[in-house]
């Protein structure tokens, strides 16, 4: 089934589905277990809009391509048009969070890495970006920190918060902001906390956002 924005109690989102902008390492743990660098500015890549699902159906992996790694992220879904903007024009352009899932091919992305190619062949596959209904904007406190975690049959893989990120929020999106103009359906994947790891057919997801709600999922 086509992706659409969804708020979190299923009602449609009235906005566009568009592209994903993601970034990279924005946990040092993370960043440390796959023995890269801490970066000075915001790793970025893209997927497009046909990379998306919804988290809530089942999981479909590429076949024949090594490993497939799960990164469980908050997800932002831009509201208004964010051009080279400021922090303060970010805040008001933020229509929702949410949680997904960043589907990674990691074998694919180590041979590209080494070759010095681009990532998109190990993270812009069809079904690659799963996101969560929405939680609107306003109903969270960007005061508080926003909280993840993803279980893999019953036992906790990864769990992190918007505290630890090192580019935070805000400052995150004003940045893709001077790079890419984010437009109203756009979605921003703000980075994993360390855990990462492959799944297989058969395995159990449990996807938390804060204490709003649990998501779960089966491979195939
Ligand atoms: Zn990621």
């Amino acid at each position: 089934m086509a992706y659409e924005h969804r708020w979190m109690n299923g009602d449609v989102v009235d906005l566009p589905v568009g592209k994903a902008v993601c970034v990279g390492r924005n946990y040092a743990a993370h960043a440390q277990e796959l023995g890269n660098e801490i970066p000075t500015e915001p790793l970025l890549f893209m997927k497009p809009a046909s990379a998306l699902r919804h988290l809530e159906e089942d999981i479909v992996l590429p076949t024949g391509l090594g490993e497939v790694h799960h990164e469980v992220e908050i997800t932002v879904l831009i509201g208004k048009t964010l051009t080279r903007a400021t922090e303060e024009q970010v805040r008001e352009a933020v229509a929702g969070y949410g949680v997904g899932l960043d589907l990674t091919l990691r074998d694919v992305q180590t041979e590209l890495k080494a070759k010095g190619q681009p990532w998109e062949r190990a993270k812009a596959f069809d079904g690659s970006g799963l996101l969560s209904g929405w939680v609107e904007a306003r109903g969270i406190s960007t005061r508080q920190h926003i909280a993840i975690g993803l279980e893999v049959n019953g036992s906790l893989r990864q769990e992190g918060h918007s505290g630890q990120m090192l580019f935070p929020i805000a400052s995150l999106l004003a940045n893709i902001s001077q790079h890419f103009t984010l437009a109203p359906g756009d979605v921003v994947f703000t980075g994993t906390p360390e855990g990462v790891g492959p799944l297989v057919p058969g395995d159990q997801l449990a996807v938390r956002f804060g204490n709003f709600f649990i998501t779960t999922t089966q491979v195939e």
